[in-house]
């Protein structure tokens, strides 16, 4: 039975008790008031205080419905750890088939997720707990007037546990979980996203406090314009109106997640829609080894785990749970009860050859990564992962000339820094290329501060080739930290 049907059923009866005893008590009233002088037994004062106990109960149970309801809640929904697993394997078979649309008549799950089934990642869980408090204790934000953001966007590559966090939140808060591709919204007939996503959202206000998580929310959310496709702008509009038809504290909270933040409508990302944006990476060094750790939970093994967690890296959070999944299959294949090197080379082989999305580096792949990203922290002086596609820019309203120059610079770091250390020019980020083109064509076309974008970029270029090979020491240390570590931090700068 679902949380919000015992909750109706507690109210029904409730009232029921109450209205039953203020009728009883009130003919008991008017017969003792009728017939008073015939009435010798004490049995109709017994009458009488019975139902204003009943009375009062009543009222106490009313108000403490809520504890009564978790009470009951937790009776029923403790899963047993098989059923987790469950849930875990059911999890798996998901995301292998997550653009197929389970049921059109949409329903909520009990997650039994909660954080600690969440490997690393503890930056992004510091994120969500405020959301699971809220949601467990309204009271404590409302009697302040704060409001929360009705939506959440975590944005990151495949497989890094967005899909997971979002039941977390859900288990941790232990409220329903309505889940919902992207795709799943994408109809034939013009309206029928739309009808959808009103259904969607009239079923988690009913059973409000809840989470609705829309995975692959690109799906409907690209940007307008352009060749125009009526079903799902009418699916999008239907989105944002929803968004904005109800209040941060009806207690339903909007968790999306995408690949790619850039390609997602201006509409969705403003403020009192998705006002929250959690961005999650692929796992460094130390998350890999939490991950490996939980998937070894209980099961023998005999290799180096930290030496697995560095020759990992590339690999997102699913792949090492397939990876470690396979080595197992392995070893059975063997007939072995203990996991050894050679089950988790067989496997990744196979994780490798079968993943087409997930980045598997070579050492000297990860080496040019490492110079770009050391490149990228030494010329902006801040902290950068491995996998950071993000720079660190200045980000004024007023911007002077120097400040726009100096973020086409950080822009170039990267590429720039591979170039003069490998002297070899490399491939690997057209994003921030293309960013500090765009900006050097505004400075040109807007602000008319310069005449030339490509000499201005040329210009940029060699005075950055003569600082980077001026500090080429440092940067070969900040790259073995990289190397080591896959961050660095300020303090390493
Ligand atoms: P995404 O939504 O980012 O594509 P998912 O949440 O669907 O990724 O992750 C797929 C599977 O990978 C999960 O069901 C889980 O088995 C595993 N996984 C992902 N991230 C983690 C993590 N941080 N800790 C433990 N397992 C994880």
């Amino acid at each position: 039975m679902s949380r919000d049907s015992n909750k109706n059923i507690l109210d029904k009866n409730f009232k029921l008790m109450g209205m039953s005893a203020i009728i009883l008590l009130v003919l008991f009233l008017y017969t003792l008031y009728k017939s008073s002088d015939h009435i010798k037994s004490g049995s109709y004062y017994f009458g009488i205080i019975f139902l204003l106990l009943l009375i009062v109960f009543a009222i106490f149970a009313r108000f403490k419905q809520e504890k009564i309801q978790k009470f009951l809640n937790k009776e029923k929904g403790e899963g047993s750890t098989f059923s987790k697993e469950l849930n875990r394997a059911q999890d798996n078979s998901r995301t292998n088939s997550k653009h197929e649309d389970f049921s059109s008549n949409i329903t909520a799950v009990t997650s039994n997720i909660t954080f600690k089934d969440v490997a690393g990642i503890s930056q992004t869980k510091g994120e969500l707990e405020e959301i699971v408090d809220f949601l467990n204790n309204p009271k404590k934000y409302l009697k302040h007037g704060v409001k929360l953001p009705k939506g959440v966007l975590l944005v990151g590559p495949p497989g890094v546990g967005k899909t997971l966090i979002a039941r977390a939140v859900a288990g941790e808060a232990d409220v329903p979980f309505f889940y919902q591709s992207g795709a799943s919204f994408v109809q034939i007939y013009v309206g029928m996203g739309a009808k959808k996503v009103r259904e969607l959202f009239t079923k988690a206000k009913a059973t409000a406090p809840a989470i609705v998580f829309i995975d692959e929310i690109d799906a409907i959310g690209k940007k307008r314009g352009g060749k125009t496709n009526d079903e799902r702008e009418s699916t999008l509009n239907e989105l944002l109106t929803q968004m904005d038809g109800f209040e941060g504290d009806s207690g339903v909270i909007v968790i999306a997640a995408t690949n790619k933040i850039e390609v997602l409508d201006d509409a969705l990302l403003r403020a009192g829609r998705f006002d929250r944006r959690v961005f999650i990476n692929l796992p460094n060094i130390e998350d890999r080894k939490k991950i490996l750790e939980l998937y070894l939970t209980s099961k023998h093994y005999e290799f180096d785990l930290d030496r697995l967690a560095l020759e990992t890296s590339g690999f997102s959070s699913a792949a090492l749970s397939t990876l470690i999944n396979e080595a197992l299959l392995n070893m059975i294949k063997r007939e072995a009860k203990v996991i050894e090197l050679e089950d988790i080379e067989a496997a990744k082989t196979k994780v490798e050859f079968g993943k087409k999305d997930s980045l598997v580096l070579s050492m000297e792949q990860k080496d040019i990564l490492c110079i770009y990203q050391a490149s990228k922290a030494f010329v902006s002086k801040s902290k950068v992962s491995l996998f950071d596609e993000s720079t660190k820019k200045i980000d004024s309203i007023y911007p002077s000339y120097n400040e726009l120059l100096e973020n086409i610079k950080r822009y170039l770091a990267g590429s720039i820094g591979v170039e003069v250390i490998k002297k070899e020019k490399y491939a690997i980020n057209s994003e921030d290329l293309n960013k500090a083109y765009t900006l050097a064509q505004k400075i040109v076309d807007d602000y008319k501060m310069a005449k030339d974008a490509n000499v201005l970029i040329e210009n940029i270029s060699n005075d950055l080739r003569s600082y980077l090979s001026h500090n080429a020491t440092d940067i070969n240390r900040l790259k073995n930290i990289m190397l080591k570590n896959e961050v660095i931090t300020n303090d390493d700068i």
